[in-house]
């Protein structure tokens, strides 16, 4: 495995696309580093009484082209390198999809598994009250990230409204729909998965409804991709895997029936309709599209070469090591980036925001349609950047957004 940092990684990728599209070397490096970085630590009264102190960042990689946007993930081996890395990604993909917004990120190295609900309210409350000097609507807008939910959004968005003295939606995206949340903004990662898996099944003619579909991360983003995929496109979703470990069934999964056992039994791995397979399993599994949708470095130099799928279409956030690409590359395995794969949460939480800023709120089919047509125009302009430089997925959607924050950049000048 890699010893290289998540953030050294993230970078790798950026400038092989850098160099292909011979950026300017003080504009690259501009775009390379982080603007802001926030590290907080804050003491939480557990309900033993006894006081613990936590550690959590929040940082703001680039603003050029609006508003830092991102999610906050609650994680024990959270830290400053991966948060960096998360916000770096952020940048690009809301460029690659062409939203006003900046990158941003943010997380606290805890197990929320073992906190009471009390306990988890007081430390996301105090969290946000420590970060909130660089948050707000018009600067940076938080969302739901890995062990994060619109429950803690809700907490976060009544802190900071607390703070300020009245009630702003628009600081948080992904709240609960009857408090300035989306429709849709739940399933929204998962319909953008199952949009770039249909797109890609098409360039690489395979037929959707014949098609194999492993997915790992049985999460927000996992379960709600492979429902899509078996209801929308038809194909069948044969593996399925959480952390404590995966079932396959070469017949395929009632996702909807997957969903509801997970609910009850907290996990998948021991679902008695389907043999149980570990992580690593599901990951080499003779099927036509692989969804990593779990945590990164899932693909790396040790099991790339042993990648059956044709297809990857990374619901994960750096689920793929650049060695690892490098290898599925040389393959002929189109790996769809996760910048542009599970972009489909941050652009409903886009339409979230607006939503909340104009206090008008929009229907499901609006919003769904919005974001398929904005998911396809993406993935469609990837394409042609991919074919233009004759270069894999990734890079591509790094030219493209690359391309928009450097003109961000370069047309609003360096201030002074
Ligand atoms: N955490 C999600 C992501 O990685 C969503 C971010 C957002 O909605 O702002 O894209």
């Amino acid at each position: 495995m890699s010893k290289k940092s998540l953030y050294e990684m993230a970078v790798e990728q950026f400038n092989r696309a850098a160099s292909l599209m011979d950026l300017e070397p003080d504009i690259a490096e501009v775009l390379r580093r982080p603007k802001r970085v926030l590290i907080v630590e804050f003491p939480v009264r557990m309900d033993d009484g006894h006081i613990e102190v936590f550690t959590g960042y929040r940082v703001q990689h680039n603003i050029a082209r609006g508003p830092a946007k991102g999610g906050i993930r609650y994680h024990p081996d959270t830290n400053l390198d991966e948060v960096k890395a998360l916000a770096f990604w952020m940048t690009w993909k809301t460029a690659v999809m062409n939203l006003p917004f900046g990158g941003g990120k943010g997380g606290v190295r805890v197990d929320p598994k073992k906190l009471s609900r009390g306990e988890l309210e007081r430390l996301s409350r105090r969290y946000f009250s420590e970060i909130q000097i660089i948050i707000g609507p018009h600067n940076d807008i938080p969302a739901p990230d890995v062990n994060t939910n619109a429950d803690v959004m809700a907490w976060y968005m009544d802190t900071y409204s607390m703070n300020v003295g009245y009630t702003a939606l628009g600081v948080v995206t992904g709240k609960p729909v009857d408090l300035g949340g989306s429709k849709g903004r739940e399933e929204a990662t998962g319909r953008g998965v199952k949009v770039c898996a249909g797109l890609s099944m098409d360039v690489m003619g395979i037929d959707p409804k014949k098609a194999t579909v492993a997915v790992q991360g049985f999460g927000n983003v996992g379960q709600y991709a492979a429902l899509l995929i078996s209801q929308e496109l038809g194909s069948k979703v044969v593996a399925v895997s959480d952390s404590k470990g995966g079932v396959y069934n070469p017949e395929g999964f009632d996702v909807e029936e997957l969903i509801r056992y997970k609910l009850e039994e907290g996990t998948v791995s021991t679902y008695p309709k389907g043999e149980k397979i570990s992580n690593e399993e599901l990951l080499e599994l003779d099927v036509d599209v692989l969804v990593p949708a779990a945590l990164e470095n899932a693909i790396h130099e040790g099991n790339a070469e042993k990648i059956k799928a044709k297809i990857v279409v990374e619901g994960a956030n750096g689920p793929t090591t650049p060695e690892a690409d490098e290898i599925l590359n040389r393959r002929g395995v189109l790996v769809v980036p996760d910048i542009l794969a599970n972009a489909g949460g941050v652009t409903v939480s886009y339409f979230e925001w607006v939503q909340d800023l104009q206090e008008f709120f929009w229907d499901l089919d609006q919003i769904r349609t919005a974001l398929e047509k904005m998911m396809k125009e993406a993935f469609s302009e990837v394409m042609k950047t991919k074919n233009k430089y004759s270069t894999d997925m990734r890079t591509a959607a790094y030219i493209l957004a690359i391309d928009r924050v450097a003109y961000a950049t370069r047309k609003r000048g360096i201030y002074p």
